[in-house]
């Protein structure tokens, strides 16, 4: 993405701060304060939040009873830091958990903390995969993004993020996504062959894992009938599936999990962005409870219990009280899906297509540099949105669900603005 990094402002970062600094480049502005749907800089401006950090923002920035309850928390001396001992915040977001969202959809799952990062809930699911079925291999996706660490990195499609690991990712063989060939080639028949031919090369799984809306990858959208055939796949072969659902999951694509519409039940599941509500570190690896085979302490770590992070999740679970959340990001979805198809067809030189689920939506712009330019425009303009896909080739439509109609709208205007600034030049 083209930089302003120019700016004086941000002297202390270009000095001191690594030259792996990424998002502050797309964005280069000192913030100061965020509420909802909207950050302010230093300088007074006003950005309309397109980008919902990644997807770890889905109700918003410091949202006012969160905040009341974490305040609370911290006034009443609560336990911050305990490793992962019993604390009466895990408590009450164990059982929040079940009884708001397990519960009611008839899951039967264990709930493992295995660090606060997204990555880190991959790297135990991956582990626990192996360790259940004794075997090596795990099957991922083109275009996937599962995290940074050397296990969710192997099953990772970026080029340029795997060359970063220094050292041969083993133990993982990549598979064509739904649609990666085309719509002439079905995928899970190719994937099929390969199991059942012994000549192929490919060595049954211990699991597959698969996100259902690729967010990095540029919003590939599985289809329904693709991810059910899939754990039929996985069924008929033995293979554990694993649904990572960090980026789409907890309401982004509508449902609270976003494998709900296709009908399916993931041997175990990974979540974290959103999970916390306040946008705090904290992930969870969810999985049946006949895999729940681990030894007690075999798979560690210190910050297994973010308690200020269980207090917010607690609080935020509360959205998933009635389907008044679901219906809104049906809602808005669809009116974000029409605006970027209407741009689609008023700005042929976009040479763009639409794709997207909820509001996990994107505009593949099939031109060099086009969709990082407009980011850079937009972000002028005030609205903060970022790039997906191998080359930034989809601008990412992701603000949080429950963004103000008329700042969604503003927000829309700003990116049509930069769209018509950006073709002009
Ligand atoms: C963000 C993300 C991860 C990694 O999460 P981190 O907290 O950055 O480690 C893994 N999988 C998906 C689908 C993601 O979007």
């Amino acid at each position: 993405m083209p930089t302003v990094q120019d700016k004086p402002n941000l002297n202390v970062f270009k000095e001191h701060e690594s030259e792996v600094r990424s998002y502050c480049r797309s964005f280069p502005a000192v913030f100061t304060k965020a509420i909802g749907d909207k950050l302010w800089d230093q300088d007074g401006n006003e950005y309309i939040d397109f980008f919902a950090g990644a997807g770890a923002l889905n109700y918003g920035h410091n949202h006012p009873k969160m905040k009341e309850k974490l305040l609370e928390y911290i006034k009443s001396d609560g336990i911050t830091h305990g490793l992962d001992m019993a604390t009466e915040a895990k408590e009450k977001f164990i059982t929040k958990l079940q009884e708001t969202i397990l519960n009611p959809r008839n899951m039967k799952y264990k709930v493992m903390f295995p660090g606060p990062t997204g990555t880190n809930s991959v790297e135990s699911a991956l582990k626990l995969a192996r360790k259940i079925t004794g075997r090596e291999t795990v099957m991922s996706f083109t275009n996937a993004f599962h995290g940074m660490t050397l296990g969710a990195l192997s099953i990772t499609g970026n080029q340029f993020k795997r060359h970063g690991a220094g050292v041969p990712l083993h133990n993982t063989v990549v598979m064509p996504f739904d649609e990666f060939m085309g719509e002439e080639t079905d995928s899970v028949d190719y994937i099929e062959r390969f199991l059942e031919d012994n000549g192929s090369g490919v060595s049954k799984p211990a699991a597959i894992i698969l996100e259902t809306v690729q967010g990095e990858g540029g919003i590939n959208v599985a289809s329904f009938a693709w991810i059910k055939r899939i754990e039929e796949l996985c069924r008929k072969w033995d293979i554990l599936l694993i649904i990572d659902d960090i980026q789409a999951g907890i309401g982004r694509t509508g449902s609270f999990f976003s494998f709900e519409p296709a009908g399916i039940e993931p041997d175990i599941i990974c979540l974290s962005k959103s999970i916390g509500g306040y946008g705090l570190p904290f992930a969870l690896t969810l999985f049946k409870p006949e895999h729940d085979i681990w030894e007690p302490g075999e798979h560690n770590g210190t910050f297994r219990g973010n308690n200020l992070a269980f207090v917010t999740a607690t609080e935020a679970l509360a959205f998933w009280e009635d389907d008044s959340l679901v219906k809104q990001v049906e809602r808005k979805g669809e009116k974000v899906h029409q605006f970027l198809k209407s741009l689609v067809q008023k700005y042929p030189d976009l040479k763009g297509e639409v794709r997207g689920r909820g509001l996990m939506q994107g505009l593949v712009c099939h031109v060099e540099g086009l969709a990082s330019t407009i980011c850079c425009t937009a972000f002028e303009k005030g609205l903060i949105a970022e790039t997906a896909g191998i080359n930034d080739e989809v601008l990412k439509v992701m603000p949080p669900l429950n963004i103000d109609d008329e700042v969604l709208d503003k927000g829309l205007s700003i990116l049509e603005e930069s769209i018509k600034a950006v073709l002009k030049q």
